[in-house]
């Protein structure tokens, strides 16, 4: 017993030193990070299938590390909002977000250009200084602008967080509850925040075509949707037979690979100018 507790300590040891020389690897470059304009800003479409129109898109964050290559979102953000830095993150796209909304709104492209919030900010009021201020510095209408929230929001303060989430409401941007049914009680979440969309996540649309309860799942939150005027974009979509089982259900708007996966602006900007409705 006492060797295997060892081991078990070693082992732990071993996997704390990697994880704090990462994060400080990250906490170091961070910042300069995105002085030196690593931090890139990928565009992923969200379709509008029934009336063949692009909606918008989300904006998703990627570093293109000079040593460590191109790194997504999962092996920076966590350690972002543990030391602090995820502001600094979410600020310089959401600057980015609207300067690049606003280009292609002047360029007649009505685009809802969607990001993610980290639930950090959800602490204090900064996070709507930080909106208004990008929307004001880019002469950006908010409602071109949509943040993505979730659950994890409502987890340290509630009230405080209700709150914020009625600032950013107020200053007109449309929000959407991100990975909504993987959570723990969203219904409740949706009676008492004032979202505009809810995000069916991935996971539901990887079994939509296979699994009875998954599509069960998804009529379900589909008519709920509908009764409590939310609309509903799925996200995660692969293939085209997951595309027409969606729309079949009444459910439009769709994100996913299928149409593209997320891409630097100007791969964007090309999918866009030759976007044939499927
Ligand atoms: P999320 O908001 O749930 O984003 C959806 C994830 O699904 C993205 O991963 C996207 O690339 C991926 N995805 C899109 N279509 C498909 C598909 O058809 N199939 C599959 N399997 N995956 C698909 P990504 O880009 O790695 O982002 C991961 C997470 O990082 C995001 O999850 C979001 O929570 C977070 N994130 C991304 N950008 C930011 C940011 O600027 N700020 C903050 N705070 N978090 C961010
Ligand atoms: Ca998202
Ligand atoms: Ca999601
Ligand atoms: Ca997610």
């Amino acid at each position: 017993a006492k060797e295997s507790g060892k081991n078990q300590y070693k082992i732990f040891h071993t996997d704390m030193e990697a994880t704090s020389k990462h994060r400080l690897m990250v906490q170091n470059d961070l910042r300069s990070a995105i002085k030196q304009g690593e931090i890139q800003l990928y565009y992923q479409p969200q379709v509008n299938v029934r009336s063949h129109e692009v909606y918008g898109c989300e904006v998703l964050v990627r570093w293109r590390h000079p040593k460590h290559g191109l790194l997504a979102p999962d092996l920076f953000i966590p350690h972002a909002e543990e030391s602090g830095l995820v502001p600094l993150i979410d600020y310089y796209v959401i600057e980015g977000a609207c300067r690049q909304a606003k280009e292609w709104l002047d360029e007649g492209l009505d685009l809802v250009v969607s990001v993610n919030l980290s639930g950090l900010h959800f602490r204090d009021r900064k996070v709507v200084d930080a909106l208004r201020r990008a929307l004001d510095i880019t002469g950006l209408p908010p409602n071109y602008l949509g943040v993505e929230l979730t659950e994890a929001v409502l987890i340290s303060d509630s009230e405080l967080a209700i709150q914020v989430v009625g600032e950013i409401k107020d200053l007109g941007i449309k929000i959407s509850l991100d990975d909504f049914g993987v959570g723990y009680s969203s219904l409740n979440y949706l009676r008492t925040l004032p979202f505009d969309v809810v995000k069916l996540d991935k996971s539901f649309i990887s079994g939509i075509l296979t699994s009875p309860q998954d599509q069960r799942l998804t009529e379900g939150i589909m008519n709920l949707a509908a009764s409590l005027q939310l609309d509903v974009v799925a996200e995660g979509v692969e293939s085209s037979e997951q595309a027409d089982y969606l729309q079949g259900i009444n459910c439009y708007l769709l994100q996913g690979y299928f149409f593209l996966p997320p891409r630097p602006k100007a791969e964007f900007e090309s999918w866009l100018a030759s976007w044939q409705p499927p």
